[in-house]
């Protein structure tokens, strides 16, 4: 976690990370130095941390941290982008959409692609008298992956509903 250094220092690090991007034709502001081994993410040393720099323009953007447990999400599905305008503030289920119709692991915002039990099973239940688009609303992803979810097509991680301890490990 990035401790909140003097605006100098923002104000150097921000041109620093600005001189290593390149604005490409659909608006990104792409990453061009240094990325992460096989994820495709910008890193950068900051105050002694290598930190992914889409999420630091997030912090100097936004001037605060990312809260603890939330991730640095792009609406733009470009890993390379920094453009703060694209990215936002997201829980791991804002973005499980997206890492199953990209069939990702989710590094893209941390955690994994998930639904619980029930709602793969709501989902068939609901099926044929919602629509897949309401559907996509109400289990925040896409009416092509609940399309897929019904249709066994593609499997997601199935979180178990209950509680119980017998997951540790
Ligand atoms: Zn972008």
């Amino acid at each position: 976690m990035i401790e909140w250094a003097e605006q100098w220092y923002i104000d150097k690090i921000k041109e620093k990370l600005l001189s290593q991007t390149r604005r490409n034709e659909s608006g990104c502001l792409e990453w061009i130095g240094k990325t992460t081994d096989g994820v495709g993410y910008g890193l950068i040393g900051f105050l002694g941390e290598q930190v992914r720099v889409h999420r630091l323009m997030w912090e100097i953007h936004n001037k605060r941290p990312i809260t603890k447990g939330m991730y640095c999400c792009h609406k733009c599905d470009n890993r390379k982008c920094v453009e703060p305008e694209h990215l936002y503030e997201g829980t791991p289920s804002d973005n499980q959409s997206d890492r199953i119709s990209r069939g990702r692991q989710g590094e893209n915002c941390g955690g994994q692609s998930r639904f619980y039990e029930g709602e793969v099973w709501l989902m068939k239940k609901l099926s044929g008298k919602v629509s897949h688009r309401m559907m996509a609303k109400m289990f925040k992803t896409t009416s092509s992956n609940i399309s897929r979810l019904i249709n066994d097509k593609i499997k997601p991680k199935v979180l178990r509903e209950t509680s119980s301890s017998d997951e540790k490990g």
